[in-house]
């Protein structure tokens, strides 16, 4: 039997969670022993968000295989640990790169190309690849809003798929808002009726409405959505606001949600959702024991979602420890010699963010100072252990002048050199370092404390890298390279020891933290924090 698909749409506005909707379906059919994938077609001309700013963007998520995608992959694989790879992700890019390469190559032997078939033929072929990959239910969420102009290919696509492979092997759900207007004290269902409409004028009729909502929704509005809408009673559910992301599955569940999709596809519901780690984990996070105060040194503060997986891994890693992180997010541009004290000094932990270019730069190298003069636990990520690096030889090697390359051509002493492999690349688009390496862990180190092996593979997403010229001075000085790449001999971690917890990587740990198995680096990062 082949895979069955549930597309995941959106109405009304935008930022109203189809991610999580998607990733929570995905987790709850999973739970009933399914095996699902998760995918998300972004309707935007880029190929890959790599080279998108993250104010547009978010955070660009990394595949093991090495692609740049969504953030919303990245909430696919904290919910249900399954890894997704360059099949999970479709751009209108990368459709319409494909096709006007065939179009050169003559395979269309003389035919005018046009949207309809060809770019939803070739959007079909990249949905119905992923549904070849032995799973039984692809998730596949639209980007954007259904009434985009640049989303009417893909909405096509569902309606070409519901006609073709037949309506118990495709379902629709549509996410929609429903206002509270406070004023007349009013719940509004027509943005919903208009969102549903537009979408049937393109000849989709969905299958679930689920309607986010800041206030409980009464039966019968639920009901009036259903009559209006064309959808059964039961498939219109509700998702309120609640305290964490990782609650929406069991809202979603205890609304049977996955029996209702289960049921439109054909499916034997099996048992009950196997969801008891899973509520302890939602739970240990709603009732914490303790608390601890972190800050997130950063250049895109004013956007938490450019760094999601970070705050996310923290958030798996503080439940483990029964403990809430209250993360602060420090502007790394407002931190100098005269504001560094008052900024940093009330946070039990620092992490350093990744990043690019020189904004914000010597500030994540002041705090670096700071966390490691004052024996503060610190995690540095990518930009922020070349900060770690850079600080170190200014600091305790005493060369004032160091730097990275990337912020400064022309120093005497290029501690963060450019990867030999980058050199003479000039394409900005998918040629940095990326996706999963190995990495060998050296025994007795912080890191072997907290990953408890000695081989680990974590992803990258970098152009510059350790210089290894300078490795012994830096040993000798007291910081330490722990895991390095076993093939290329580059240093992915460093490490103080002599320092309460000082580790900076040079790959991305937070793309591989999931709810269930949160990241050991981060977990020993909170633990630290935790201890006086
Ligand atoms: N800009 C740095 C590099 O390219 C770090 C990248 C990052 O933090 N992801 O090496």
């Amino acid at each position: 039997m082949g895979a069955k698909y549930i597309f995941v749409t959106g109405g009304v506005a935008s930022s109203l969670g189809k991610g999580i909707i998607s990733a929570s379906i995905g987790k709850l059919l999973q739970a009933r022993g399914y095996k699902v994938s998760i995918m998300k077609l972004d309707p935007y001309i880029n190929i890959d968000p790599g080279t998108l700013n993250p104010y547009e963007h978010g955070e660009c998520y990394v595949t093991e295989d090495g692609e740049e995608t969504d953030l919303d992959l990245g909430h696919y694989e904290r919910f249900t640990d399954i890894r997704t790879s360059r099949l999970n992700t479709v751009t209108t890019g990368k459709v319409y790169q494909e096709v006007i390469n065939k179009e050169r190559r003559g395979d269309f032997l003389g035919k005018t190309v046009q949207v309809i078939p060809h770019i939803t033929d070739e959007i079909k072929r990249r949905i119905q690849l992923l549904g070849a990959r032995k799973v039984d239910v692809v998730v596949a969420e639209i980007g954007g809003t259904v009434g985009d102009i640049e989303s009417l290919p893909y909405i096509e696509v569902v309606r070409q798929m519901k006609y073709q492979l037949g309506p118990h092997n495709v379902v629709v759900v549509h996410l929609t808002l429903v206002p509270y207007l406070s004023a007349s004290g009013e719940l509004k269902t027509k943005p919903t009726q208009h969102s549903v409409k537009t979408l049937q004028e393109t000849g989709v009729q969905p299958d679930v409405l689920v309607l986010r909502t800041e206030r409980e929704l009464s039966q019968e509005l639920r009901n009036k959505v259903a009559l209006f809408c064309n959808v059964e009673a039961r498939s219109v559910v509700q998702s309120v606001d609640v305290r964490t992301i990782y609650e929406v599955p069991l809202m979603m569940s205890r609304q049977h949600l996955d029996e209702t999709l289960l049921n439109k596809l054909h499916l034997d519901p099996r048992n009950e959702p196997m969801l008891d780690d899973w509520k302890a984990m939602v739970e240990r996070q709603k009732h914490p024991k303790r608390r601890v105060k972190v800050a997130l040194v950063g250049k895109y503060v004013e956007l938490p979602d450019a760094y999601k997986s970070i705050v996310e891994a923290l958030t798996h890693a503080g439940a483990r420890c029964d403990c809430k992180v209250d993360l602060d997010y420090v502007q790394a541009e407002g931190v100098n010699e005269q504001t560094m004290e008052e900024k940093l000094r009330e946070y039990k932990g620092l992490i350093i963010a990744p990043g690019f270019g020189d904004r914000g730069f010597q500030g994540k190298i002041l705090a670096v100072a700071y966390a490691r003069t004052h024996n503060i636990p610190l995690l540095g990520i990518c930009l922020g252990m070349q900060a770690a690096v850079i600080e170190f030889a200014r600091n305790v090697l005493g060369y004032p002048d160091a730097n990275s390359l990337e912020m400064d051509h022309s120093t005497a002493h290029p501690v963060i050199d450019l990867m030999e492999q980058q050199k003479g690349i000039t394409e900005k688009g998918g040629t940095m370092r990326l996706g999963a390496y190995p990495c060998a862990v050296t025994k007795g180190s912080r890191a072997y404390a907290a990953y408890g092996k000695t081989e680990v593979s974590e992803r990258h997403r970098h152009r510059y890298e350790m210089n290894n010229k300078y490795l012994q001075e830096y040993i000798k000085a007291g910081m330490v390279p722990t895991g390095i790449n076993p093939e290329m001999d580059l240093v992915e971690m460093v490490e103080i020891p002599s320092h309460k917890w000082f580790v900076g990587v040079q790959f991305h740990p937070e793309y591989n933290s999931t709810v269930l198995h949160p990241h050991p680096l981060f977990i020993d990062f909170i633990k630290a924090a935790l201890t006086e």
